[in-house]
């Protein structure tokens, strides 16, 4: 059966080369889930018999469209959108927008893959889907992004609702730019519907602790892989890539718990403080006023900046957090950080690191905990954003953060155990993707072809 299993997921993998041309991170995701998935499909004759792979990696719907804008000189600007809505197994498409030079059909589709499993894990009902736009929000005014969001919001609300498809946000993509396309999906629709974008203001349907939720929730994961080798944060020295959202609210975690956090960085370089990343001084130049990390430096002369992002990853630390982008630790990076004994990887960013950087991991006995378990809390948080706007009510930041934790320990058990049942036992990548699978693969067998 192994034999038979391997050499389907093969075959399907090479239909996925072949009918998505030039998509590298598209078949970098598709190909570590797959690999994961043989002995899974060796056991469960009814996958291959329903051709669940095949299907699987086909998305239900990808639309692009033209984002025309006029910029503050006057000019006309025209960026491309995305939306591709993967999965619909479990429950309306689910999953952020992301704005960012480097966004195009391979990222798009990388990044709506690895949510169908994502959203399965939290074990809310939610499918997978993904969207953004090449538009560079680096730089640009208010005025700008309020108009480019607009005009994104103008096309793309023909494809969603509270009950078809629900993005939040991602890289480039924060509060501000959920209002501005809340509003225009209102003035469009003519009536409030809430639960159509997550990650909304408090006083207008917005959850207590979604802000919070991927940092903390990637904190809470580390914390139960830390626990079960008697270890934890107390005292730890951790680093943080990135300065979004996603990093700043697992350094506020991790500081908590009494970690001390040396470095984070963004797009530029990295800073290192060696008594202790100050976290207001981030929060006020990143949350606040939109400026370069490197400016940290002017308020706590003791730290340094280094331009260039890779070199944080040389570092030593215990536990690195990568909450940045996709492929940021390489296997050099990996190799140094074993090196340097680092004890566990959270990864609070999408795919941030490369498959020979996993293997480099798993081969040393770091623990880690791979993307869609470890920052599944974000869109864990929005799912409970939709319930409480379906009920007309809000939660307390004590209730959202206390089934967020739960959630966290229930989506890190699942894995453990489904890792054992299928011969992996430790590895929480294969866990994670067999336990991710399993629920949204029975659910479309139930729906028929
Ligand atoms: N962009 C986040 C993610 O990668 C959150 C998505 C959401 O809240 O829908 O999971």
């Amino acid at each position: 059966q192994m034999a038979a299993a391997s050499e389907y997921v093969h075959a399907v993998y090479d239909t996925v080369v072949k009918r998505n041309h030039h998509e590298p991170e598209f078949h970098q995701a598709v190909f570590e889930i797959l690999e994961s998935l043989i002995p899974v499909i060796a056991k469960r004759p009814e996958y291959m018999k329903h051709n669940i792979l095949e299907r699987i990696v086909e998305p239900e719907r990808v639309v692009y469209f033209r984002v025309p804008w006029v910029d503050d000189s006057g000019s006309v600007q025209v960026n491309r959108g995305f939306r591709v809505q993967f999965n619909s197994a479990l429950g309306p498409y689910k999953g952020g927008l992301r704005f960012h030079p480097s966004v195009n059909a391979s990222i798009i589709k990388f990044l709506g893959f690895e949510q169908i499993f994502k959203n399965s894990l939290t074990g809310q009902p939610i499918g997978g889907g993904k969207g953004g736009s090449d538009f560079d929000p680096k730089g640009k005014s208010d005025n700008e992004i309020m108009r480019f969001t607009q005009s994104f919001m103008t096309e793309l609300y023909k494809y969603i609702g509270p009950e078809v498809d629900v993005p939040a946000g991602d890289i480039g993509v924060g509060g501000r730019e959920i209002g501005y396309m809340f509003g225009q999906y209102k003035r469009i629709r003519g009536g409030n519907e809430a639960g159509v974008l997550t990650g909304k203001g408090i006083v207008y349907g917005g959850s207590l602790a979604r802000t919070e939720a991927t940092g903390y929730g990637c904190v809470y994961f580390v914390n139960e892989m830390l626990e079960s080798k008697g270890l934890s944060y107390k005292d730890s020295t951790v680093v943080v890539s990135g300065s979004g959202n996603v990093s700043i609210y697992a350094i506020e975690k991790a500081q908590q718990l009494g970690a001390k956090v040396v470095a984070c960085s963004d797009s530029n370089g990295y800073i290192y403080d060696a008594e202790g990343i100050n976290l207001d001084t981030v929060k006020q130049l990143k949350e606040v006023n939109r400026k370069r990390i490197s400016e940290y430096v002017k308020e706590h002369p003791h730290a340094v900046y280094t331009p260039g992002c890779e070199g944080i990853w040389s570092i030593a630390c215990d536990i690195a957090l990568p909450c940045a982008t996709q492929n940021e630790i390489d296997v050099e990076a990996a190799k140094t950080l074993v090196a340097n004994g680092v004890k566990a990887v959270g990864e609070g960013a999408n795919m941030p690191s490369t498959l020979e950087a996993i293997e480099v991991f798993l081969n040393h006995g770091v623990l880690f905990g791979p993307a869609k378990a470890a920052n599944a809390g974000g869109v864990a948080v929005s799912a409970l954003e939709m319930a409480q706007n379906s009920m007309r009510l809000h939660w307390s930041f004590e209730e959202v953060d206390a089934k967020l934790h739960d959630i966290m320990k229930n989506i890190y058990n699942q894995s453990v155990k489904a890792a054992e049942e299928y011969g992996y036992a430790g590895n929480l990548v294969v866990g994670a993707n067999i336990a991710g699978f399993i629920k949204v693969a029975d659910s479309m067998i139930a729906h028929g072809v």
